[in-house]
């Protein structure tokens, strides 16, 4: 078998890269060694994890928010089983999907494990062992959780993402390790549900990659729904004993130890790129001293014809990431010059309220010597927010001092995750501060907080304050 492209890993980067080769007209394969299609992303990430965040949200507010609406009910109960079982019903509904498109794109699917026999070659390890050649080949085969020094994952109580996303039951206590977006969002769904949840981050801050102001409000906001933080505090070891598990963290100012008992312990602290068994050696493809597939701007590999995307290479591990170098690689196959600007990549929290950002965080701007100008503006002044009481978070724009050209957007509030694509097409666009104050938006929606703050950025101009 002879193909022009053999995508290996069929996540978001792969599928979406598969899909665009073919609208290019290129004869396309795809491996996928897990039993359905999608990836991490599907199977055990971005949708089921918004799945359970969608269901604990439901319960959350029934139980205390919807009160303030003049609902009461009586006999709100919980049956984890069927929420569980509706999050997998979501997810064999998308990944069957993606079988769709790939039999619509007519892309060649192998099931099985993908590893290069040569730099032009690649056998795929199944039911039955096959192997093709192609003239391009393309590596997304995504990443996997880590772990700490320390710290054995034994799957059952001492857990990741992907078994927290599958647990048979609601833990009574749960202790995770990271206060990064996986760990937050798994947080605010158990919390929510009724868990005890103590949250043991190493940094100072949790979400410490974004702006700094969006994770001290999410904190305030998880706090006062029961969510415990130990900030600044290290890990030493997680041990299990039978049905429950003891977490040792050292406080990183005075060196004393903490120990925290649960049920369980999710470890959340990062993912690792997954090259196992991939037999790069053979195709002679490079890795970088953190593991992951080198690439030069164009994500080729150091072999021309052979590219990588996604998880497995540097950047930030998300699935929009991962899509759009899919669609740069296939473009690029074709003959094409696409171009992706990383720094117009949003990151968001799905938690409640959303935690969303894009462009440089005032502290990048602080570091580099940039002179900027930054307004802000409070959800809860907005006449939308208010009819439905949402009474957190703000919308930052960050813009140059001089020229006004928008250099970050950051916001935390209701539906963020949404109104942070006006953001990221504005800067796409070089967007002024003054551009978005003077654009027009629909009255009463979440989106004005935006155009408000803009005010705010260009000579503190907010109306409705
Ligand atoms: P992956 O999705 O990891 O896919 C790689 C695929 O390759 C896998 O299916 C794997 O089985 C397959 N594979 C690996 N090796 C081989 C081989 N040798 N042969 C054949 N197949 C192979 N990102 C967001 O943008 N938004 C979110 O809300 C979000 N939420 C997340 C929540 C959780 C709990 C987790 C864990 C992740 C989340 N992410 C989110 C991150 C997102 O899932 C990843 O960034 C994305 O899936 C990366 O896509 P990818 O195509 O690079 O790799």
């Amino acid at each position: 078998m002879n193909f022009d492209v053999v995508v290996i890993g069929s996540g978001p980067g792969g599928y979406i890269c598969a899909i665009r080769c073919a609208q290019l007209g290129l004869k396309v394969a795809i491996i996928e060694r897990y039993k359905s299609l999608g990836g991490t992303c599907l199977n055990v990430g971005c949708i089921p994890s918004k799945a359970w965040l969608d269901s604990s949200e439901k319960f959350f507010e029934l139980n205390h928010t919807f009160k303030d609406h003049g609902i009461t009910s009586d006999a709100i109960k919980l049956d984890f089983k069927k929420m569980s079982s509706r999050v997998q019903d979501v997810v064999k509904q998308t990944s069957s999907g993606v079988d769709y498109l790939m039999k619509k794109n007519k892309i060649t699917v192998f099931s099985g494990h993908g590893s290069f026999v040569d730099a032009n070659t690649v056998k795929v390890e199944g039911e039955k062992t096959e192997t093709m050649t192609a003239k391009n080949i393309v590596i997304a085969t995504g990443s996997k959780p880590s772990t700490l020094p320390g710290v054995t994952i034994d799957k059952e109580r001492i857990i990741t993402s992907t078994e927290a996303l599958k647990l048979p039951e609601l833990p009574k206590r749960l202790v995770v390790i990271g206060g990064g977006v996986i760990g937050l969002e798994m947080s605010s769904v158990f919390s929510r549900l009724g868990s005890v949840v103590t949250v043991v981050e190493y940094a100072s801050n949790i979400i410490p990659t974004m702006d700094l102001s969006l994770g001290s409000e999410l904190m305030k906001v998880m706090k006062k729904e029961g969510v415990k933080f130990l900030c600044d505090h290290a890990v030493k070891s997680v041990v299990r004993n039978k049905n429950t598990v003891k977490v040792v963290a050292d406080d990183k100012a005075s060196g004393k130890p903490i120990e925290i008992e649960a049920d369980y312990c999710l470890v959340a602290v990062g993912r690792r790129p997954f090259t196992d068994k991939l037999n790069l050696a053979s195709a002679k493809v490079e890795m970088d001293e953190r593991g992951r597939i080198k690439t030069n701007d164009h994500l080729q590999t150091n072999i021309a014809h052979i590219y990588a995307i996604g998880d497995v290479v540097k950047g930030a591990m998300l699935a929009h990431k991962a899509e759009e170098e899919g669609v740069v690689v296939a473009e690029l196959i074709a003959g094409q010059k696409p171009h992706i600007n990383y720094n117009l990549i949003p990151g968001v929290v799905y938690t409640w309220p959303e935690v969303a950002g894009v462009g440089q965080t005032e502290e990048q701007l602080k570091a580099a010597g940039i002179a900027f100008k930054s307004g802000s503006y409070p959800f809860k002044a907005l006449g939308r927010a208010r009819a439905s009481n949402e009474n957190y978070g703000f919308v930052k724009v960050l813009a140059h001092k001089e020229t006004d050209e928008v250099l970050g957007i950051h916001m935390i509030g209701p539906r963020c995750a949404d109104i942070i694509g006006e953001a990221v097409l504005a800067m796409e666009y070089r967007a002024s501060a003054e551009d978005i104050a003077r654009t027009s938006h629909a009255h009463p929606t979440y989106s004005e907080a935006l155009k408000e703050a803009a005010l705010a950025a260009t000579g503190n101009r907010a109306l409705n304050i």
